[in-house]
C-alpha cells in the first residue's frame, strides 16, 4: 500500500515539476528560477510517514512525562531529537560543539505581599484586589521593587514611523507608569495597520516591550473584552501563579507589568476626572496626545525567583556552495509541552502527541531527508527544535537572539506546530509567506503538490505573532509556518473544519492530546515533503529570501543586515 503510494506520488511530482517550471518561468522574479533536482526529488521521496509515526509514539509516550520545559521529560525528548540528528550525521551547531543551546530561564510567582494602589493627588487611595481586578508581574526578575509615579495616559502606547503614528510624540516617560489600550487603531483601511488584521503593534506583548525601551517603570494595560478578543478569565488565568520568561540579558525591563479590569479603569479615569470613553475615542486620532493623570500608581512588587534552565537542538547540514554556505535555510519546531500535573487526579500526563511531537516527527523527517541526499543543496540547512514554546515561545527568542548563524544569514525559516495526523491533505496554509519575495515560488510548489493554499481564515485574531516562526521573524527573518488547511482527501471542508474544533474544545492542551495507533500521518508526510522542497529551492536560489518592501518585518532585517557590516 505504502509503496504504491510511494511510486504514484513519485511520478506525480516529475510529471508536475516541469509544470512548475513552466509557470515559474513566466513570474516576475528577477531570481533565475532554481530547479528542483533529481536528487532533490529523490532525497524528498524519502520521507516517510511511518518514521513520522514512530516519532509521535514515543516522543508522545507517557514515559516522556509531557515534555515540560525543565522537567526530566522535556530534557528526555531534548536528548532523543539530538540522537537522531547526530545517527543521520549532522553537525552540531549548540554550545560547546554540542547539538543543546541551553536557554536560561527565570520562573516568577507574584507573593502575597505584592500590594498595587491607585493614589490620588486628593481624595482616597484605592488598593486592588489580586486578580479580580489586576495581574501584574515584575520583569526585572527581582525579588523586591518598588514604584511611586505619576501615570500617563498613552493611547494605544504605538510608535510607528511606516503608518505616521506616534502616541507619544516627543513626551518624556522615563520612570513613569504608563496607562494604555490593548489592540491597534481601528480601520478598514489595509493600509493602514492592516485593516482588520492585527500587526504586532495591537499585542500586549509589543505595548510592555515598547514601553521599557522608553525607559518607562510600568506598564498598565486596560483590558476589554471585545478589543483584546478574550475574556477576563483568559488574562487572569495566564497570569497567575508562576510565569516563565527568559532570564534578562542587557535589554530595560517594566517593574510592573500589569492588566486591569475595565471597570476599574473606569473608575480611575473618574478618580482622574477624566471619562473612559472620551479617552478610548481620543486614542483613535493620528493627532492624540499622552495626558498625565492627577493620579499615582504605588505598588511593592514581590516575587518569588526561581532560575532553571532547559535547552534547543540544534543541527547543520553543511552546503555545497563555498560562496552561499555560510547562509542558511532553518527548519523550527517546539518540542516542549505542558508536562505532568502530579497533584492533579487521574490522567495528568501532557503527552501533547499532536502539539507538537507531529511538528518534531516531521522536522526530523526532513533533516533525514536531506541528510541523505545523493547531493547536499548549495546554502546550509539549520534544524532546530526549540524548547518553552508553551511559555510564550521563549526557546524561539533565545534562538532569535542568539542563532547559530548571523540573523541576516539566515534566509528563511519554516517552521511546524501541531499538524493533525488525519490523512491525505488538499490544502495548505502558509500564512505570512504572502509576505515574502518567495511567495510565487510557493504557490508554484503549492501547485505541484496539487495543494490549495488556504489564506488565514482569521487574520484579526493575529495568529502569526503566537507561534515559534514569529520569533525569528522578529529579528528579521522571513518565516512563516506550514500546516494542512481543512480539506482532505475523502471528506468535505465541513468535516475537516469539524475535527478541528473537536481537537481545539475537547483536546488542545489537554492530557487526552495523546498517541494513537489510528492516527494517520500522510498528511504529516505531504507536509514534509512540501517543505523540505520549498527548503531546497530557497536554498538553491541565487539571493536570500526577502520581505516585500513596507512589511512590518522589512526594517528588522535592514537592521540585522546593517548589525553585520
Ligand atoms: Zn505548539
Amino acid at each position: 500500500m505504502r509503496h504504491g503510494l510511494f511510486v504514484l506520488s513519485l511520478c506525480l511530482a516529475l510529471i508536475s515539476f516541469s509544470e512548475a517550471q513552466r509557470s515559474h518561468n513566466t513570474s516576475r522574479s528577477s531570481d533565475p528560477p532554481a530547479r528542483l533536482s533529481g536528487p532533490a526529488i529523490s532525497a524528498m521521496q524519502k520521507v516517510d510517514p511511518e518514521r513520522i509515526r514512530a516519532h509521535v509514539r514515543f516522543l508522545a509516550d507517557d514515559l516522556l512525562e509531557g515534555r515540560g520545559t525543565g522537567q526530566r521529560g522535556g530534557d528526555l525528548a531534548a536528548e532523543y531529537i539530538a540522537t537522531q540528528f547526530a545517527l543521520y550525521g549532522l553537525k552540531p551547531v549548540g554550545d560547546n560543539g554540542t547539538f543543546m543551546q541551553r536557554v536560561p530561564l527565570v520562573g516568577i510567582t507574584p507573593e502575597p505581599e505584592t500590594t498595587f494602589s491607585f493614589v490620588p493627588a486628593s481624595g482616597k487611595t484605592v488598593h486592588l484586589k489580586p486578580l479580580d481586578e489586576y495581574v501584574a508581574y515584575d520583569q526585572t526578575q527581582q525579588a523586591q521593587s518598588d514604584v511611586d509615579a505619576e501615570i500617563v495616559y498613552v493611547g494605544y502606547g504605538i510608535e510607528a514611523p511606516e503608518y505616521k503614528w506616534d502616541d507619544y510624540k516627543g513626551i518624556d516617560v522615563r520612570g513613569k507608569v504608563l496607562l494604555m489600550l490593548v489592540n491597534e487603531p481601528s480601520s478598514d483601511d489595509p493600509d493602514f495597520f492592516k485593516g482588520k488584521a492585527l500587526t504586532y503593534y495591537g499585542r500586549w506583548t509589543y505595548k510592555y516591550e515598547e514601553a521599557a525601551r522608553k525607559g518607562a517603570a510600568g506598564a498598565i494595560l486596560i483590558h476589554r473584552t471585545e478589543m483584546a478578543s478574550y475574556p477576563w478569565e483568559v488574562v487572569r488565568n495566564s497570569n497567575s501563579g508562576e510565569k516563565s520568561y527568559l532570564k534578562l540579558e542587557a535589554t530595560p525591563a517594566l517593574k510592573v507589568a500589569s492588566w486591569i479590569q475595565f471597570e476599574v479603569a473606569k473608575q480611575l479615569a473618574k478618580t482622574a476626572g477624566m471619562d473612559i470613553d472620551k479617552m478610548m475615542n481620543d486614542a483613535q486620532s493620528r493627532d492624540f496626545h499622552a495626558v498625565a493623570l492627577p493620579v499615582r500608581l504605588r505598588a511593592h512588587m514581590v516575587s518569588k525567583i526561581r532560575p532553571f534552565e532547559s535547552n534547543n537542538v540544534l543541527a547543520e547540514l553543511p552546503g555545497a556552495d563555498r560562496n552561499l554556505r555560510n547562509e542558511a535555510v532553518m527548519y523550527t519546531a517546539h518540542y516542549d509541552h505542558l508536562g505532568i500535573r502530579p497533584d492533579m487526579p487521574g490522567d495528568n500526563i501532557y503527552n501533547g502527541a499532536n502539539d507538537n511531537a507531529t511538528g518534531c516527527g516531521i522536522l526530523l523527517e526532513i533533516a533525514r531527508a536531506y541528510a541523505e541526499a545523493p547531493q547536499r543543496p548549495r546554502r546550509s540547512i539549520l534544524f532546530a527544535s526549540v524548547t518553552a514554546e508553551e511559555q510564550g515561545l521563549l526557546g524561539s527568542e533565545y534562538l532569535g537572539k542568539h542563532p547559530p548563524l548571523p540573523a541576516s544569514k539566515i534566509s528563511l525559516d519554516l517552521n511546524y506546530d501541531d499538524v493533525p495526523p488525519l490523512g491525505s491533505p488538499e490544502e495548505v496554509e502558509v500564512s505570512g509567506a504572502e509576505r515574502t519575495n518567495f511567495y510565487p515560488s510557493i504557490q508554484a510548489l503549492a501547485q505541484t503538490f496539487r495543494l490549495k493554499i488556504r489564506p488565514d481564515s482569521r487574520p484579526a485574531a493575529g495568529h502569526y505573532y503566537r507561534s515559534d516562526h514569529f520569533s525569528l521573524a522578529r529579528v528579521g527573518i522571513p518565516a512563516f509556518s506550514i500546516n494542512e488547511g481543512v480539506k482532505y482527501k475523502g471528506h468535505d471542508a465541513a468535516w475537516g473544519e469539524q475535527q478541528a474544533a473537536e481537537f481545539t474544545e475537547k483536546h488542545y492542551h489537554q492530557p487526552s492530546d495523546e498517541y494513537y495507533p489510528s492516527m494517520d500521518f500522510t498528511g504529516d508526510a505531504v507536509m514534509a515533503r512540501f517543505g523540505f522542497a520549498l527548503g531546497w529551492e530557497a536554498a538553491a536560489q541565487m539571493k536570500e529570501v526577502s520581505w516585500v518592501k513596507g512589511d512590518e518585518f522589512e526594517k528588522n532585517r535592514l537592521t540585522s543586515m546593517g548589525a553585520m557590516q
